[in-house]
């Protein structure tokens, strides 16, 4: 007659060393492995921290992974010491590890005994449906999407270059998008400015793109601003966003913005279109050029868009739109190399993209000096601007 499954647990518990939760939480800090074997949905729910997680079910083809030293001190557990004494067995026995024990109790007594609990956020069934391209990519994976559904951006403007952006991050699962936008909907934004449609006209551009963006995804919280951005309500407006996206038509705001980014510290992801050609760059502050170390002085007023409307190419905006959205995920994810000292230049006509580099100015009038010494007098000083564009006709 074979033994009952209790009768085989007991064999192995009595050839393996087996370990109280108290002695596991002093060898923490001495180099001691410490391996989590249970289900991931029980792993899920709360972990020892500082553990590694392998299930059971996976021993034998993840566990060199995890420890690739065979003579290093490992402790296993799981939930009531039970499955962690078969799984200590199996190193010992067929993987030729040499020190393994098993944690009595496994996490139930752990945590009874109220010691410290590490709960991962993860993602629900449906968010790993939706993201489930984006888990696939090692740079993104479930960690990476939960940088962006924590992400807090500001987009300045719901138009040409906003509304792609605003789209696209909002598919990406970026958690909070702010819109700054005082302009309505108007038939002939409908050209290019995809986040708003035909029965939209009138309406305001964050009510239109809010509609747009809960619709695509859920996830997604937008906070509105419709009003202009101005020197009177920059400072109430950027501090708690993570990354600024500027889709800004004008350089008197652009140069608001940049004195205000340097102070608060918040990465510009920036782009210009004019006709057939799009600018783009991300100014992240004191780490590589700001937009005044490369225009320390505003271009002559008949170059200047927002002097008047001017024609662009309706795909143009998408183009460098898209490539804002990409940059700023990019900044979220803390992968690749971005736009940082560089500006790009693309030409639609040509079908070329260029780059330059910019670099700090040493004696630019704001990024040389500390966030704290920028006053707020000194915040967007600029030509007065309505006289600039008189000047210009
Ligand atoms: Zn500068």
């Amino acid at each position: 007659m074979s033994p009952s499954g209790a009768e085989v647990l007991r064999q192995i518990k009595s050839r393996i060393d087996e370990v109280d939760p108290a002695t596991v939480r002093e060898q923490s800090s001495n180099g001691t492995l410490l391996i989590d074997v249970r289900e991931p949905e029980e792993w899920g729910t709360g972990h020892i921290p500082g553990a590694k997680h392998v299930p059971k079910s996976y021993l034998e083809s993840r566990i060199e992974g995890a420890a690739p030293d065979r003579s290093q001190h490992i402790v296993l557990y799981c939930q009531s010491g039970n499955r962690s004494a078969w799984a200590a067995r199996t190193l010992l026995d067929d993987l030729g590890y040499e020190h393994v024990e098993s944690m009595t109790g496994g996490f139930t007594l752990w945590k009874d005994r109220g010691y410290e609990v590490e709960t991962p956020r993860t993602l629900t069934a449906e968010q790993r449906d939706r993201y489930s391209r984006h888990l696939l990519l090692p740079e993104v994976g479930a960690e990476g999407q939960q940088k962006l559904l924590d992400a807090k951006v500001l987009l300045l403007g719901a138009g040409g270059l906003g509304s792609p952006t605003g789209l696209y991050l909002a598919a990406a699962g970026v958690g909070t998008l702010g819109i700054v936008d005082d302009d309505t909907v108007d038939l002939s934004n409908l050209q290019r400015q995809v986040i708003h449609n035909s029965n939209r006209v009138g309406v305001p551009k964050v009510d239109s793109a809010e509609e747009t963006i809960t619709a695509l995804n859920p996830d997604v919280k937008v906070n509105k601003y419709p009003v202009r951005l101005g020197p009177d309500n920059i400072m109430d407006i950027l501090p708690g966003y993570d990354i600024v996206v500027d889709g800004l038509d004008n350089f008197p705001t652009r140069y608001l913005l940049n004195d205000a980014s340097v102070r608060l510290q918040i990465p510009v992801v920036s782009a210009a279109i004019l006709g057939f050609e799009g600018q783009l760059s991300v100014f992240k502050p004191y780490d590589g050029p700001c937009y005044r170390c490369l225009f320390p002085t505003p271009p002559p007023a008949e170059l200047a868009p927002s002097c008047g409307a001017n024609g662009v190419l309706g795909v143009l905006p998408g183009t460098m739109g898209l490539l804002q959205a990409t940059e700023v995920i990019k900044l979220i994810l803390g992968e690749g190399d971005p736009l940082i000292g560089r500006l790009a230049l693309y030409d639609a006509l040509g079908a070329t993209l260029n780059e330059v580099k910019i670099r700090r100015d040493p004696e630019c009038p704001i990024c040389s000096r500390h966030p704290e010494a920028i006053s707020d007098d000194e915040m967007g000083v600029f030509p007065d601007y309505e006289a600039f564009c008189a000047g210009a006709h």
